[in-house]
């Protein structure tokens, strides 16, 4: 599939530029199996790369102009690499993540020149399988290595952070660009986000797939409560600091600790601060878990994360829950949970092998009945991440 689409986009490229384009690259979308909400706080992410992508080919222009179409909108935009600003125009809007990435790499001193760009893409749009950070990671390996600049895949993953937070304005973690330029196939990452140190952790190859279902519930409020889960965990470093001066993060601090200075903050922030903290631990064990091949283990600890999540953090929603629960109903589900920000988009789920079909044919049902909405279910193995093709 991956060849095919890639073979397509070549010659939707020709046709549109009448020329062969000399750079494609392509970038993954990605799910978190566990350690939600932990990337902003210097804690611990267990992601692994899907098998869908954001497909980019590109070939020179002489006159610093990017001229950019994505053909999954059949749009087209046009910006000049010396004076990037953010497009206003809705049906643009998808360059801006191309503008963004271009202004950032320009800003650390990387000389870029023109191109031709042409995007194709099947990670679900606004889906919280981190499409965005596909186009990021894509774009920023597209414009190096068509100006011939052999770029760094965790500096392109930071570089591809900021961008995001300085352009979309949404103060993310490095997880999702992390895992999009750095996935390993068949294997999640176990990611340390405050050294970026990480692990590749094998799945198990035979028996279980990574099973993803869309809520297809529009997610509204999802960047303001971000931001507002943001500041709730600083406000808890703040205050939890006067007794434990030394911490820099939710990170730093044991479940032992919390407990014993729990009491000091406000109940809201307090909740918040139990999960980050739980969630860590969580994320440890299942990796333990997963190396001794105890699924039954590691789905308990994603049953778990989501109940945390849902009851501590508050990002879930009526609709995460009950396809959590739809999923659970199945045998031969490990664990389900809610992956990505919240309020809506995906649930993530380990199942066994015998068990995927009984799962498609149910879990919509189960699903609709009790919202209304259909589910759109996507079966994964972990995939390779940002990679030149061409
Ligand atoms: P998510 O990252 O959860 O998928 P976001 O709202 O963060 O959702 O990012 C979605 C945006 O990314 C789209 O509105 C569009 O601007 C851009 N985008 C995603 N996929 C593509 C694509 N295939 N081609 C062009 N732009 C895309
Ligand atoms: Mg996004």
């Amino acid at each position: 599939m991956t060849s095919s689409l890639s073979q397509e986009l070549e010659s939707r490229f020709i046709d549109l530029f009448s020329v062969a384009p000399q750079v494609v690259v392509r970038a993954p979308g990605r799910v978190n199996l566990i350690g939600e909400h932990t990337d902003y706080n210097d804690g611990f992410v267990f992601p692994c790369a899907i098998e869908r992508s954001i497909w980019m080919a590109a070939s020179p222009r002489s006159d610093g102009q990017v001229r950019a179409y994505a053909l999954n909108f059949e749009q087209s935009s046009t910006f000049p690499l010396n004076a990037i600003e953010k497009t206003q125009n809705p049906d643009e809007a998808w360059s801006n993540y191309l503008r963004a990435i271009a202004a950032i790499l320009q800003r650390e001193g990387y000389t870029l020149t023109g191109v031709n760009v042409a995007t194709y893409g099947t990670v679900p749009i606004g889906s919280g399988l981190s499409s965005s950070a596909s186009m990021l990671v894509a774009g920023g390996l597209l414009l190096a290595s068509a100006a011939g600049i052999d770029i760094d895949l965790k500096r392109l993953a930071l570089l591809a952070q900021r961008a995001e937070i300085e352009f979309v304005g949404v103060n993310v973690g490095i997880m999702d660009q992390f895992i999009s330029a750095l996935g390993q196939r068949n294997h999640a990452l176990f990611i340390d986000t405050r050294t970026l140190e990480y692990e590749a952790v094998p799945l198990p190859s035979e028996g279980v797939q990574i099973v993803i279902a869309d809520t297809n519930k529009k997610r509204g409020l999802v960047d303001s409560e971000y931001n507002t889960r943001h500041s709730e965990c600083e406000q808890a470093v703040a205050t939890l600091k006067e007794n434990l001066p030394s911490i820099i993060a939710l990170r730093d601090v044991t479940i032992e600790e919390f407990e014993r200075f729990a009491h000091t903050l406000p109940e809201v922030v307090r909740r918040r601060a139990k999960h980050v903290i739980t969630e860590n631990t969580r994320v440890l064990e299942s990796i333990d878990a997963l190396k001794s091949g105890k699924l039954s283990r590691f789905g308990e600890l994603m049953n778990a994360s989501h109940k945390s999540l849902k009851d501590d953090y508050e990002v879930s929603c009526v609709e995460l829950d009950a396809l959590v629960e739809a999923s659970r109903s199945i045998d031969g589900v490990y664990g389900s949970r809610m992956t990505g920000a919240g309020f809506g988009g995906c649930t993530v789920s380990l199942v066994a092998n015998s068990a995927v079909e009984d799962f498609k044919a149910r879990v919509p049902a189960l699903y609709k009945a009790a919202t209304g909405l259909d589910t759109t279910i996507y079966v994964t193995k972990a995939e390779q991440g940002a990679e030149r093709l061409r």
